[in-house]
């Protein structure tokens, strides 16, 4: 009796059905592949009706011997296995679970009907069958300039189905599908309770269940997207099966499930299969054909005629998909007879009946879905599958309605799409000389671009390729694709997070500096292999310093903070944990949020529908393709209005539009810029360079771009790739377009701050040895800086102030200038005499990895310069030059010069303190250095190439 408890709690368990589906179906054929003598009471031998919807298992079906099968197959199978139990104890075995499951399933039933029929059912009865039966095409709209909507294009029947009304469907074909499927089709009311109870039972006793669907459950099942194999799933079909029997009637079932059933080679319905496989409308079809048609829906990888699926008889032999089809068919006529629908004389006259399948004698094999003409563009196609997987969701229904929906349905799908915008991307894409790389092996590289209008948040364009479309319901690059968004990522898993959280802003100083040693080295590099030491959060943005991205992740945000504004705030597919062939794992890490290595990836259209979160304040929207789908009548089907979330402050999308304005008006993003407009950017290139992303926006649209091969490998192009796709798309989407800033909140002070701390300025942070390091910037209230200066000092005995005599300077072994000077001494001229303020700044070593300001540092001075004093200037400030006394140099020789000739260079990199003075007082343009002018050549130059005087390197690097 434990036992049967424990089945009976099994069988309420989830799951416990799936068994049901691995069955395999070894006593369904008692039967020789030709010899239709079947003897057995098909009553006591459920599991020969039983119908497949699913198409896998390849061991079902097997047909046997008379002799290796010859036992009753109603008799529990796994006793016949244990052969213990005498017959009469397996008789009253049997009787008390039967009551039991009686007793148990009215309980269950009684708690879960009020459920059931208002979640599961109610959605069904909604379901207009007019909305499949139509045979209207269905439309899609575009709203015009003036508001008004326009026929976009027609949603292409492209998948084969053909309704056919009850009348046209010959007899015959109805009564093979109740002959084989569903005997007491007629009498039952949708469910089978005798094969229901002895699918049970079969379970209890053996741990096997039988479906004993009948055709009312299969149609629901057919009709609906519930995949997951659960008792749930099928209390839920019993009841929905006596409520549609019900209120739709035996004739409306069976129309609906010869039309709907899936019969191999993409045929979906009686219709389309009896075109595809016999070349004739169903209305023709003979006997013979009924019962071929009906045998594949078992199972249409096996007895599809076209079906290249080889499975081998009992006789150990691979038999074809036509061999087994016939087998199937002279199956149904065997119990057509048996049952009394047909003759003897008919019967054998249609087993003699030689099958013609159109298709195999053309060769044919699967359909081709290339044959139509009509080619969506990408933006259609988007739609269609948004709309696909709308319906699905919101009505449950299976793929094979939505496809009838979509089709026939004549349904009104009023869609975002902005023509001018997507002809302008499809024109860029489409020629294929603006971007016209191949790699090694003569793979074309590819790109993708998903556009929002920042007005609606809506999906603009969409293009999914490189070159002219040539394929319907291809793999789409732009939305299909998962690819590595690398350092593109920065914004919203780091710094966005990190402002957001107050943790930073702008003017934040990080040092640019490796984080950890691992494997051996300092971790992590920046692309061009430097480190600069201490810089502003604006400058690390600007030029994509992973050493900054790490350490704001790391130190500040953490990475589980990163993951929920990646996954809650931008909804980026990140993967909290996952096993991906047989390895665990998860984007909750350092490496993942803060330099973009996903374990998965995002689409362009992820990245660009979390991007303009920035240009719209902070208020996420999800990037929609469609508004609204109406079917025939004008009833709404699908309204997708959608909720806007403040993701992030307002104040944040602040900071990150002027951060990632730098990034593109000097920083790596140089190659997105619009003449006459405001652009903001994020490049990102993964480690091994096979995914190029620009990310960016201006004040009217957002682009996600990404350029890479389809078989991922190495891209080698010049420059950006995709910033440059990105700029030839949108400066003609601009041309029009009159410039326009970013939202900027009130409330926004200035303030003037040191670049090596992030402190308040003083005048000791003008007297860095490399120039002023004062930079003025506008930040909101709670980012002022919160104390003053504490890397630079003038007071005297502090570890930063230096009296230097410039005639003195530190030469090394090979007498090369150092960049240090002597001390003053007390014969020095006061002309000679420099007051710098070296960096009283510590940094503990990573991996013995050298950062560029180190050398600025007082320790560093020290160490070079040491105590001694200038030996230069003598009593009275003569110079003493031993190999020439008479070669006294001019007092008045400005120090700061740009050579490196001893005597006369500045330490520095820069030519004067004033150049490196940033920051204007707009107070559209806070921040630091470069910021504040539109031209960022203005700023520093050297030998003609302008120098980034914060990060010593050249613009647009
Ligand atoms: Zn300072
Ligand atoms: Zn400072
Ligand atoms: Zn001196």
């Amino acid at each position: 009796m434990g036992r049967i408890w424990y089945n009976i709690w099994r069988f309420f368990a989830a799951g416990a059905i799936q068994r049901q589906d691995s069955l395999t179906n070894e006593n369904a054929m008692t039967l020789g592949a030709s010899g239709l003598r079947r003897s057995l009471c098909s009553e006591v031998n459920p599991v020969s009706e039983r119908n497949y919807s699913s198409y896998s298992s390849q061991d079902e079906s097997r047909p046997r011997s008379r002799s290796s099968s010859g036992r009753r197959s109603s008799e529990p199978r796994r006793s016949k296995k244990r052969g213990k139990r005498s017959p009469g104890r397996t008789a009253l075995w049997v009787i008390g679970t039967i009551l039991l499951v009686a007793v148990t399933t009215g309980a269950i039933m009684c708690c879960f009907a009020a459920v059931y029929i208002r979640n599961n059912i109610l959605p069904l009865a909604q379901m207009d069958m007019n909305d499949f039966t139509l045979n209207e095409n269905s439309i899609m709209y575009y709203q015009d300039d003036s508001g008004q909507y326009q026929e976009l294009g027609q949603v292409l029947s492209d998948t084969s189905s053909e309704w056919v009304d009850f009348e046209e469907i010959p007899q015959d074909l109805k009564d093979a599908a109740v002959a084989i499927e569903d005997r007491r089709f007629y009498t039952h009311h949708g469910v089978d309770w005798w094969r229901t109870a002895q699918a049970v039972v079969s379970m209890f006793t053996g741990g096997d269940i039988q479906g004993g669907s009948t055709i009312t459950q299969q149609l629901i099942k057919n009709l609906t997207n519930e995949n997951d194999v659960t008792v749930k799933r099928k209390v839920t079909e019993i009841f929905r099966a006596m409520y549609v029997d019900e209120t739709y009637g035996k004739d409306t079932v069976l129309l609906y499930y010869l039309n709907i059933i899936p019969l191999g080679a993409g045929c979906e319905g009686v219709g389309a299969a009896a075109e595809k496989y016999f070349g004739k409308s169903v209305s023709e079809l003979s006997l013979a054909e009924c019962a071929s048609l009906i045998g594949i829906t078992n199972n249409p990888s096996q007895y599809g005629p076209y079906s290249l699926a080889r499975v081998a008889n009992s006789e150990g032999e691979m038999w074809t998909a036509v061999q087994w089809n016939k087998y199937r068919q002279e199956l149904i006529l065997h119990e057509m007879l048996d049952q009394g629908y047909i003759t003897q004389e008919e019967h054998d006259q249609a087993v003699a009946e030689e099958l013609h399948f159109v298709g195999v004698n053309a060769g044919e094999t699967e359909d081709d879905s290339t044959k139509t003409g009509e080619i969506y563009s990408w933006y259609e196609e988007a739609v269609i599958s948004d709309v696909w997987e709308a319906l699905k969701e919101e009505y449950d229904y299976s793929d094979q309605v939505v496809s009838l929906m979509l089709s026939k349905g004549g349904l009104r799908i009023y869609t975002c799409i902005d023509p001018d915008v997507q002809a302008q991307a499809e024109a860029i894409y489409e020629d294929e000389s603006n971007l016209n790389y191949h790699s090694s092996s003569g793979q074309r590289l590819q790109s993708a671009i998903t556009i929002i209008d920042n007005e609606t948040g809506d999906v603009a364009a969409i293009v999914g390729r490189i070159g002219e479309k040539e394929l319907n319901r291809g793999f789409n690059l732009a939305t299909d694709a998962q690819r590595q968004p690398g350092s593109s990522i920065k914004p919203l898993t780091v710094y966005a997070p990190a402002v957001d959280m107050g943790l930073i802003s702008p003017i934040t100083v990080i040092p640019d500096y490796p984080y950890q040693v691992l494997g051996g080295s300092a971790w992590p590099v920046n692309v061009d292999g430097r480190y600069r030491g201490q810089v502003t959060v604006n400058a690390a943005v600007e030029d994509s310093f992973n050493t900054v991205a790490v350490r704001v992740l790391a130190d500040l945000v953490t990475p589980a903070k990163g993951f929920e504004y990646g996954t809650q705030r931008f909804h980026l597919p990140l993967i909290s944990e996952q096993t991906i062939s047989g390895q665990t794992v998860s984007d909750i890490a350092i490496a993942p949020l803060s330099l973009g290595g996903l374990s998965l990836g995002v689409s362009t259209r992820d990245m660009a529908t979390a991007f303009a979160t920035f240009p719209n304040d902070g208020v996420y929207r999800e990037a929609r393709t469609f508004t609204r789908v109406e079917d025939a009548d004008g009833n709404v089907l699908l309204d997708n209005t959608r909720e806007e979330e403040q993701a992030i402050k307002n104040t944040t999308a602040y900071y990150m539009n002027y951060m990632l304005t730098n990034v593109v008006s000097s920083g790596g993003g140089y190659e997105a810029r619009i003449s006459g407009m405001t652009v903001a950017g994020k490049t990102g290139t993964t480690d091994t360079k096979d995914n190029r992303w620009f990310v960016g926006y201006t004040p009217y649209y957002t682009a996600a771009v990404w350029v890479g091969y389809e078989t991922p490998a190495r891209v080698q192009a010049s420059g950006n790739p995709a910033a440059q796709m990105f700029q030839k798309v949108m400066a003609p989407i601009h041309a029009e377009l009159s410039n326009a800033d970013f939202t900027q909140p009130s409330g926004l002070t200035q303030v003037s701050y040191c670049l090596d701390c992030g402190g308040e300025a003083t005048t000791a942070c003008q007297s860095d040895p490399r120039g002023s390091r004062v930079a003025t910037a506008y930040v909101f209230a709670e980012d002022r800086p919160s104390t003053v200066c504490t890397c630079h000092s003038l007071e005297e005995g502090s570890n930063s102030m230096v009296r230097v005599c410039v005639d003195d300077p530190v030469l090394d072994a090979n007498g090369e200038f150092t960049g240090y000077y002597h001390l003053a001494g007390p014969n020095c001229p006061e002309v000679s005499i420099r007051t710098y303020s070296y960096l009283n700044l510590e940094r503990e070593s990573v991996g013995g990895a050298v950062a560029e300001d180190s050398q600025y540092f007082y320790s560093a001075y020290v160490a070079a310069a040491g105590t001694e004093q200038c030996t230069v200037h003598g009593e009275g400030g003569q110079i003493i030059d031993p190999d020439d006394p008479n070669g006294v140099e001019d007092p008045n020789a400005d120090p700061g010069g740009s050579g490196d000739e001893p005597g006369t260079g500045d330490p520095g990199g820069d030519s004067s303190g004033s150049s490196s003075q940033p920051g204007t007082d707009d107070p559209g343009t806070p921040g630091s250095s470069s910021s504040g002018t539109t031209d960022p050549m203005g700023n520093g130059s050297e030998g003609g190439v302008a120098i980034n005087p914060e990060t010593g390197r050249p613009y647009g690097y």
